[in-house]
């Protein structure tokens, strides 16, 4: 889109957008105050004048009588200000008339422009300039001695209506440069310069007016950013989102926009259907995946976006549009972040029912709706269960049981996680005394914890606390995480792994093989135990190639002094590999599936009768 001149030059002039309602009736009012004023200003002068009551009353109701329109309720905010601009331009024409065309009478004409500007709206601006100009022109062509005060324009009073509209011209022009500047600061993030909400909102509201084609939005929302700020600081914070802000605007042809709306959240507008989105959406992650150096230290920032366009959006508006790209952008997250997802139908539901579910679970934990299952884990050399999973089910009054996955995602999000986790602690701790107390051993327990739960500052206590509330041995407690953790900060991570540890409590690295973190990660990690991941497992009798990688894992953890179990076991083949290939501890439906403890298949006679080898502790 090459700009033309008319282009340009509307790019210069002020957009002559609408302000906020609170802001303009301020304006408003300090403006009719002004204009009340110099109506009984006026009459008083004309008095003083020698003119008669009845010619000063009128000329006074001249200037008032536009307020009238202005004093009206349910007046819009067009004739308000028409009515206002005219009343004091009336009171210009006035001043200049008893003045008898004196220039500096005149002078009142530069002070209305500049009241009037504060409106920053087209309109009040327009009726000046024609009013100067009409007055001048006309008035001063018909009755040139109640305009001009000199002989020169009384010949000729065009050409000095001309030169009056020249000056009138030129003080405008200083008015409209603050006046766009003042929508600058309004409308942009101070940190990236980009546009900010407001300004998104107006600029797609003019291409939907504008077009009658499609047009759509993308919705940004960097994946993880709070970790940056927690772990590197916000001045780093600041400079990956300017970064970032530099980046997305490479990314946009001519006449699209980019805008911050929110820490970590920006939108773009595009001109054009879900090819022009996808295109862009495709180029932002492109952009977006090489490393920014932060003091020295690469970060990758990810994103998740969503894409919406005027076609799926029903109707023709912004906000339905910005609305709908958040919730593909829920969606890109849930499906595993940085990645674009198209909005579609359905969404909108799915994210009420998601909300509705999260409300629900508030309740759930005071409903006694909340169940923890337990699963045994099996020593491999002798078949004995040396210890417990708890693994946690929502007991959904309509639904029935409701896998973790499910909900876990969303107690994290809703914040719900760390209550919840600390219930599911305390309840798996008690089963673990009861257990122990009625085998006449120590009974091993193993808890999740989610990444959240290991990045809250409290995690430790809260820890201590149910070991001390419950009577459990710290030994006897496992805490599993998985390897996802490690994509925060890794000190930070390994930091508070340790501080548990030091409570003589027993890591786990969960979900071993599936994560981003490599081997080398493992040595820099206060770990206990590490759990092959289910697939990798369930890959061994086929005689893929996972058997080779299990081999190498089983291999590292011995070097390590790790204790390895294997997840998802669920055929004597599986297990005999394993047993080939000396993995110490095994967990799967082969063994047991997660059960209540109430169940009679983890009752603790079966459990006895196992005669457990004792809990492996360092
Ligand atoms: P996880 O920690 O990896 O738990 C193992 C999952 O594998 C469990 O799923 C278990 O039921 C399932 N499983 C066990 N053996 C087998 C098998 O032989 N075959 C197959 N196909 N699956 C098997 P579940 O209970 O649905 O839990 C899913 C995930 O939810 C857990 O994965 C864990 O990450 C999370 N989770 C469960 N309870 C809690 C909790 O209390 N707190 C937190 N933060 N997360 C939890
Ligand atoms: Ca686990
Ligand atoms: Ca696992």
């Amino acid at each position: 889109m090459s700009l033309t001149l008319p282009g340009r030059l509307a790019a210069v002039l002020p957009e002559g957008r609408v302000l906020p309602d609170d802001v303009w009736y301020r304006r408003h009012r300090i403006v009719l105050t002004v204009a009340a004023v110099q109506a009984v200003a006026l009459g008083l002068l004309a008095l003083a004048l020698g003119e008669g009551v009845m010619a000063a009353t009128l000329e006074a109701a001249a200037v008032a009588y536009p307020l009238a329109f202005a004093l009206l309720p349910g007046v819009g905010r067009q004739l308000r200000s028409a009515a206002t601009t005219i009343s004091l331009l009336t009171a210009s024409v006035l001043l200049v008339y008893l003045m008898e065309g004196q220039t500096e009478a005149h002078f009142h004409f530069f002070v209305v422009i500049g009241l009037v500007s504060l409106y920053q709206e087209w309109g009040p601006f327009g009726i000046a300039l024609l009013v100067v100009v009409a007055h001048h022109g006309v008035l001063g062509t018909l009755v040139p001695h109640s305009v001009f005060g000199h002989d020169a324009a009384h010949e000729d009073p065009w050409v000095w209506a001309g030169i009056h509209a020249f000056f009138v011209l030129a003080a405008s022009l200083a008015h409209l440069a603050a006046w766009r500047l003042n929508e600058q600061q309004g409308l942009r993030d101070p940190l990236t310069g980009l546009a900010n909400r407001t300004l998104l909102m107006e600029t797609t509201d003019r291409m939907l007016a504008r077009t009658s084609g499609e047009v759509s939005m993308l919705f940004l929302d960097l994946d993880d950013f709070k970790d940056v700020n927690d772990s590197r600081g916000h001045a780093a914070g600041d400079v990956l989102l300017t970064s970032i802000a530099r980046r997305l605007s490479g990314c946009l042809r001519p006449g699209d926009q980019v805008a911050r709306i929110g820490g970590d959240e920006f939108a773009v507008v595009v001109a054009g259907g879900q090819k022009s989105a996808t295109a862009i959406g495709q180029r932002m992650l492109v952009a977006l995946a090489d490393p920014v150096i932060i003091e020295g230290r690469p970060l990758v920032p990810h994103v998740s976006i969503g894409a919406a366009g005027t076609a799926t959006a029903g109707e023709r508006d912004a906000g339905v549009l910005l609305r709908n790209a958040d919730l593909a952008m829920y969606m890109a997250k849930a499906l595993g972040k940085n990645r674009l997802v198209h909005y579609a139908d359905g969404m909108a539901q799915a994210a009420e029912e998601k909300a509705r579910l999260l409300e629900d679970l508030g309740g759930a934990v005071a409903g006694g709706q909340l169940r923890v299952h337990y699963q045994p884990t099996i020593g491999l050399a002798d078949g004995s269960t040396t210890g417990y999973e708890a693994l946690l089910r929502w007991q959904y009054p309509e639904r029935g049981l409701i896998p973790p996955a499910e909900f876990i995602p969303l107690a994290e999000e809703g914040g719900l996680i760390v209550e919840i986790g600390r219930w599911v602690l305390e309840q798996a701790a008690r089963q673990a005394v009861a257990w122990s107390a009625e085998a006449g051993r120590p009974i091993g327990m193993a808890v999740n914890l989610s990444p959240t739960q290991l990045a809250d500052d409290d995690v430790v206590a809260i820890v201590q606390r149910v070991l001390d509330l419950t009577g459990l041995p710290a030994r006897q407690l496992t805490l599993e995480v998985t390897e996802g953790v490690l994509v925060r900060d890794v000190d930070l991570v390994a930091d508070q792994l340790q501080a548990l540890r030091r409570l003589g409590v027993r890591i786990a690295i969960d979900d071993f093989g599936t994560g981003y973190s490599s081997l080398s990660y493992l040595r820099r990690l206060p770990a206990d135990i590490i759990k092959i991941d289910r697939s990798f497992v369930q890959d061994l009798d086929t005689g893929g190639s996972s058997t080779t990688l299990v081999a190498s894992i089983i291999e590292l953890a011995r070097s390590l002094h790790l204790e390895v179990v294997a997840e998802g076991v669920e055929t004597a083949q599986q297990r005999d590999v394993l047993g080939e290939l000396a993995c110490s501890h095994a967990q799967g439906y082969l063994f047991g599936r997660p059960q209540p403890a109430a169940e009679p298949a983890v009752v603790p006679e079966s459990a006895a009768v196992l005669a457990p080898a004792p809990l492996v502790s360092r």
